[in-house]
């Protein structure tokens, strides 16, 4: 009598935040139920269709007739500082109850940021994949996939079969890595596939802001050569991670990682190699900035208008409060006449300006009030001249079509400045806050832009130039402009002229190169 096969079970889930260590908040569930997402059990087939990673794990599981795949537990919350303990305790059993509740599986795809951190938890992900591979064995593969900007962990490649990054920046490309992770974690059950997996991690920090793969810069040359690699059939996967991360953690580092199939030897040449290229073009990343004072002078000099001036330190993308309001203090200081717009969150101001109400003068103190570790409040006269509950509707962009609300808004005239006063941080990927409170960037001569990187779509079409600004805050564009106290040294860039890239080696402990049982077919 012959037994139906059983259908392979691959388990499905994910937990991804990043963290930002110089911020005075922590991250709560109220993170990923309102900004982000929560799902378990069956819920999460409901994020099928999306862009995020899962669904793209489910689009390639479910084109297999004889597969199963068992929903875990699925989280993405906003960018934040990290996570409460209580948050992180509630995500971690949440999805490795469901783990321990599965039917046996034959294996575990994950999504993960990478630069996670909880309060107490240096490593999130690395516990995180240790106690799931507790949990099913060490006979069972797990496959995860990171955002680009991950800190990779020695603990993470230790637990894992193999670790996928995104390709593109900015990240377009979140459901492709899922279905990527979903086509090689297949292999490995399969046992079509071997995986040898070697991360090579460096004393490297640098900051995101020449990091975009959509034109030709270091980085997408960079991640160029490793995509190359793979189109050696041996090369499973190459992935580079450029920490851009802001986590006071011991082992902050870029990274690259080459899985091959069972060549364990060319795995460590080959992420050794990779890493190595990344190291000596270090310098290329070096961001130029400014002050206000010098970019307003610079700025005068490019015929019309506008002329970004990016406040990238207080990136609400990157985990800052968005509530310095140092730019407006430098375009007083330089005495600016020309039309200007700035914007700033501090929920009291708006909350006044909706007291006073429209056409009021009055005077009040603006901005560092979520976050004063990077500057005073400024003490402004102004009038109200607009006044909105701060509902808008993204036109492009991440959250391209998604209506989302920044509160109660205002904006406030301050001589030739228009001072856009929200309640609650937005996702700044263009000029649609502005324009939601019947401000038009295109005919202003200065706008300050709180991103590093998505207002080359969101102004690409009209912006004349752009500075980026020497003011402080968590995101900073030069990573020594931070306080870390836990990172290990000697780092680049705040050990300037360190020589040695610190390589260090990292291998997967699941790799058994006989588990190799069948050649590969494709
Ligand atoms: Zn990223």
């Amino acid at each position: 009598m012959s037994e139906q096969p059983r259908p392979i079970r691959i388990g499905v889930g994910g937990i991804s935040l990043e963290s930002n260590d110089f911020v005075p908040f922590a991250a709560e569930l109220a993170d990923f139920t309102e900004a982000g997402f929560l799902a378990e059990g069956e819920t999460i087939f409901s994020l099928a269709g999306s862009e995020v990673e899962i669904a793209g794990a489910l689009e390639r599981l479910q084109q297999e007739s004889q597969l199963e795949a068992v929903p875990l537990l699925a989280a993405r919350g906003v960018s934040s500082g990290r996570l409460s303990q209580a948050a992180y305790a509630r995500l971690r059993s949440g999805l490795l109850d469901a783990l321990r509740r599965s039917p046996p599986l034959d294996g575990v795809y994950l999504f993960l940021h990478g630069s996670m951190e909880a309060i107490g938890e240096d490593d999130p992900e690395g516990d995180l994949t240790w106690a799931v591979r507790e949990l099913v064995g060490a006979d069972v593969p797990v496959v995860i996939s990171c955002d680009l900007h991950a800190n990779v962990t020695r603990r993470m490649v230790e637990a894992t079969d193999a670790i996928l990054g995104y390709e593109h920046y900015p990240h377009d490309d979140t459901r492709e890595t899922g279905m990527r992770a979903a086509e090689l974690l297949l292999g490995i059950v399969r046992r079509e596939v071997a995986p040898a997996m070697v991360q090579g991690k460096l004393s490297l920090l640098l900051t995101a802001f020449h990091s975009t793969t959509l034109r030709e810069t270091p980085f997408a040359q960079l991640m160029a050569q490793a995509k190359k690699l793979e189109r050696d059939p041996q090369v499973l996967s190459a992935s580079l991670f450029l920490v851009g991360s802001y986590l006071d953690a011991p082992d902050l580092g870029c990274s690259a990682l080459v899985v091959t199939d069972g060549d364990l030897e060319r795995a460590r040449q080959e992420a050794s190699r990779l890493a190595l290229d990344f190291w000596r073009r270090r310098f290329e990343f070096e961001v130029e900035t400014v002050s206000v004072r010098e970019a307003v002078h610079r700025g005068q000099q490019v015929d019309g208008g506008p002329v970004l001036l990016l406040d990238t330190a207080d990136t609400t993308g990157g985990g800052a409060a968005g509530d310095s309001i140092g730019l407006v203090r430098g375009l007083l200081e330089a005495g600016v006449t020309e039309p200007s717009l700035a914007m700033v969150v501090d929920p009291e101001a708006a909350a006044a300006c909706h007291r006073a109400g429209l056409g009021a003068e009055l005077e009040l103190n603006v901005g560092h009030k979520r976050d004063p570790r990077w500057g005073e409040p400024l003490r402004l006269q102004a009038r109200v001249e607009q006044l909105s509950n701060g509902r808008f509707r993204y036109r492009g962009g991440i959250l391209g079509g998604i209506e989302v609300t920044m509160g109660a808004s205002a904006v406030l005239a301050v001589g030739a400045i228009r001072l856009l006063v929200m309640s609650v941080p937005t996702y700044d990927w263009g000029d649609d806050q502005h324009r939601a409170l019947g401000l038009d960037p295109a005919t202003a001569k200065f706008v300050g832009v709180k991103n590093m990187m998505t207002f080359r779509f969101g102004y690409g079409d009209v912006m004349k130039a752009f500075f980026v600004l020497d003011l402080p805050g968590p995101p900073p564009p030069d990573m020594r402009q931070l306080p870390f106290q836990r990172l290990r040294r000697p780092v680049f860039p705040l050990d300037y002229e360190l020589e040695d890239p610190g390589l260090e080696l990292s291998t997967s402990a699941r790799f058994q190169p006989h588990e190799r049982v069948q050649e590969r077919s494709r």
